[in-house]
């Protein structure tokens, strides 16, 4: 487990005049909207400071970049300009994006480690690692503790992180502080509209009509109804030119249904099969489970690339779910849903 201190970071982010800002792979809105968002800050107290996404980031995501211009690679001699690296929302070090010439270890700066991920396992010259809803709302208290200004456009970009890892706000990582930050950010003139608008509004086409066939041919239940999961066959992505690289969010079209305790994803990726869990129901948490198996997350939101194709991988997967939801069953687990 890394070592947590808010005060560390703060001291370290205070020293550094050149910084770049760096995330995991497959960013997600909390990856965006944090290293963004912090990328703003830093600018407007006139520090150096960088986004370095070496892939392109979901579709949706793409206009709360503009101003920000991220760099895709980084050169030795680039790298070498900049007093620190920032690392954001990444929990392992081989999830960093960093793109196909570094790895975090070979990295010649000093890490900062900043994550709400509990089971962070990054070394750094400084972490803080704590329980937060989101990344993003990490950053935001650093900027309110050291009385770091925030603009509009650093707290529409804080906010995103917010409300991405919240589900707005549906969550059960929605604290009272989740709350407290988001009238700040809103207060600091974050643009809600467009955040809302971008998330959950601008579904394009092809996503919709994967969607729906996922839905309808795809879906498989198990644990007497209480485990809902599906294996997405490559054909389905290439039929929609879907990538689920822009599939954030799909994975609660299962856990949104009633009676369901726990949701499935599976799909490949080359000979591995990624897998994608949630729970709503904190006596059944997924984060353990993947864990067993060499994956990480949240407890309540996990995942876990396993060796196998998908199909064995749900079984495996399945096989443990079931365990791990042998008292719920049928109608029992949607009454035990319902009255909570
Ligand atoms: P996902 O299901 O990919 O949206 O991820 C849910 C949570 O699980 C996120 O917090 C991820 O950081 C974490 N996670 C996903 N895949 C892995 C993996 N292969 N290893 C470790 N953690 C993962
Ligand atoms: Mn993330
Ligand atoms: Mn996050």
């Amino acid at each position: 487990m890394t070592s947590s201190d808010d005060q560390a970071v703060l001291a370290r982010l205070q020293s550094v005049r050149a910084l770049v800002v760096a995330t995991h792979e497959k960013p997600d809105g909390d990856a965006v909207g944090s290293a963004a968002g912090l990328v703003r800050i830093c600018r407007c107290r006139g520090i150096r400071a960088e986004l370095w996404l070496p892939e392109p980031v979901p579709l949706r995501y793409r206009s709360f970049l503009e101003a920000v211009a991220p760099v895709r690679t980084l050169s030795a001699s680039a790298l070498a300009e900049f007093d620190a690296l920032v690392l954001l929302d990444c929990a392992r070090p081989e999830r960093a994006a960093l793109g196909p010439e570094w790895t975090l270890a070979q990295l010649p700066l000093p890490v900062i480690n900043i994550d709400h991920h509990l089971d962070n396992s990054v070394s750094a010259a400084v972490s803080w690692v704590a329980e937060r809803a989101a990344t993003a709302m990490m950053v935001y208290e650093l900027a309110a503790t050291a009385g770091w200004t925030l603009t509009p456009e650093a707290a529409t970009l804080l906010l995103l992180g917010l409300v991405t890892d919240t589900g707005s706000f549906r969550f059960s990582n929605t604290t009272p502080e989740a709350f407290r930050a988001a009238a700040a950010l809103l207060e600091a003139g974050a643009d809600q509209e467009r955040v809302v608008n971008a998330v959950y509004f601008s579904k394009p086409r092809n996503q919709q009509e994967f969607e729906t066939e996922l839905l309808s041919r795809c879906l498989r239940r198990g644990a007497g109804g209480s485990y809902l999961y599906a294996v997405m066959p490559e054909e389905l992505f290439a039929r929609h030119h879907f990538d689920m690289r822009d599939g954030e969010g799909v994975i609660d079209l299962l856990r949104e249904v009633e009676g369901v305790v726990i949701a499935g994803l599976f799909y490949a990726r080359g000979a591995w099969t990624k897998v994608s869990l949630r729970s709503k129901d904190a006596r059944f948490p997924v984060g353990p489970l993947v864990r067993k198996f060499g994956g990480g997350g949240h407890p309540m939101a996990a995942g876990v690339t396993l060796e196998l194709p998908p199909e064995e991988a749900a079984a495996v997967i399945g096989g443990e779910v079931e365990k791990l939801l042998g008292g719920v069953s049928g109608e029992e687990g949607k009454h035990e849903i319902s009255s909570r």
